[in-house]
């Protein structure tokens, strides 16, 4: 005897499907409630039930269902929730679902890092050490192709609105200026939005880019760990505490006032 398959149901239905070629949908998960409960969740439709863990054992991802396996009213319910899909009705509901996201999608929001490398050592990092200390870079050939996959990307998408982050590492190192200057420039002459996350220790190098690009900025983030003593014991380089307090101390009269809260 076979257990009602309806235990719960959390979400509304999904479109039934033909009865012929039956498989189980690869986005089925089955977690045990209990010794004769298992609870169904399907990634794809967001249906999630309770059913009887008999029912559940006969659900193997991906596997081919003979309608034998299931009685009618088994059969029915599995459709209707989309545990079973028959034929290619699964892949079509997918490419209607990113052909539907990409109508929705009017805006782009690039993160880039100009580097993984970092000139700090914060022991939460969860940038490997090897990383952090590798002291490579973007190169202009890497920009151009960079540019180029996202204009492309831009116009495939007809986005309206672009925003690009700068990330790391940490993105605004001295020693990297030339190449994130350049795609400030880049984004800036495209009509994008800017900002960054930093960790403040070299922004000053940064000054006279910000102010020529001040009008495409919306945020500057410094990441500061609470007051300064414990800051400085945390945000360390090679040589000890970090001088990101100092610096934004130093700055803040002059740019960070401009970028940080006025623009965010
Ligand atoms: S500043 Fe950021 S990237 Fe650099 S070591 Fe600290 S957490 Fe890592």
């Amino acid at each position: 005897m076979q257990q009602a398959p309806i235990v719960d149901d959390v979400h509304g239905p999904v479109p039934a499907g033909s009865a012929g070629d039956l498989h189980v949908t690869q986005y089925l998960y089955a977690y045990p409630l209990r010794a004769d409960q298992t609870l169904l969740f399907n990634t794809l439709t967001g249906a999630v039930d309770a059913v009887g863990s008999g029912l559940a054992d006969r659900l193997q991802p991906r596997a081919a269902c003979p309608p034998s396996l299931f009685s009618a009213e088994e059969r029915g319910f599995l459709l209707e929730r989309g545990y079973l899909v028959s034929g290619d009705r699964q892949q079509q509901d997918v490419a209607a679902w990113f052909d539907a996201f990409k109508q929705r999608l009017r805006s782009f929001h690039f993160i880039v890092c100009p580097t993984l490398t970092c000139n700090l050592r914060c022991h939460y990092c969860y940038e490997p050490l090897d990383n952090r200390q590798s002291r490579t870079t973007m190169t202009p050939a890497h920009i151009v192709s960079l540019l180029r996959a996202m204009d492309r990307l831009i116009e495939e998408r007809g986005a309206e609105t672009v925003h690009l982050e700068f990330f790391g590492g940490e993105p605004f190192l001295r020693s990297h200026r030339p190449v994130v200057e350049a795609m400030m420039q880049a984004a800036d002459e495209r009509g994008w939005s800017l900002s960054g996350i930093s960790n403040g220790t070299q922004l000053d190098a940064y000054v006279p880019a910000f102010a020529r690009h001040a009008g495409a900025i919306s945020q500057l983030q410094i990441t500061l760990d609470g007051p300064r003593a414990i800051h400085d014991t945390i945000r360390v380089n090679a040589r000890g505490p970090a001088a990101t307090m100092r610096s934004a101390a130093t700055y803040r009269p002059c740019w960070i006032s401009t970028f940080l809260w006025s623009c965010a």
